[in-house]
């Protein structure tokens, strides 16, 4: 992996996104993911809306607001071509590719977000099916239902 592997643009999905500077195999490590881990969780609404702060593996927080890291403007989408692995050797997360990425496309991850989070945090990944909030996706049939139930009647 090198800095030329990726490269920081305007999205489609939100902000800037994170794209393939080159081909990437399934399961290629793109990019680390860096910052700094926390046993604690996050409170309170993300700086300037920007979500950073990630579980990376159970009870352990991740932020990656760090200018200094590479992917930190990675979007999250319904449908994802990466996923974020945590190095626990080497205490390191890194961007991995879970199917093949062509050079130009936006590289995205599974925010994994709880049905919390997610109210508070609208998808626009432009899935067909897009569930419109950005939830972990073993997760996503319970927001549907709650979606289900909330929506005023007619
Ligand atoms: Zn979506």
């Amino acid at each position: 992996m090198s800095i030329a592997d990726v490269v920081s643009r305007p999205s489609p999905i939100a902000g800037l996104g994170l794209f393939a500077a080159r081909d990437f195999t399934a399961g290629e490590r793109i990019s680390p993911y860096t910052g700094t881990t926390t046993s604690q969780a996050p409170t309170g609404a993300p700086a300037h809306g920007k979500i950073y702060h990630l579980e990376v593996t159970p009870g352990r927080w991740l932020d990656g607001s760090s200018e200094d890291n590479p992917a930190r403007h990675a979007n999250h989408a319904c449908h994802p071509n990466a996923e974020l692995i945590w190095d626990e050797q080497k205490s390191t997360a890194w961007l991995t590719a879970s199917q093949p990425i062509a050079a130009g496309a936006e590289i995205t991850f599974d925010y994994g977000f709880s049905l919390a989070d997610s109210l508070f945090h609208p998808c626009a990944c432009r899935a067909p099916d897009c569930i419109g909030r950005i939830i972990a996706a073993p997760l996503r049939p319970a927001l549907r239902r709650h979606l289900r139930f909330s929506r005023p009647r007619d």
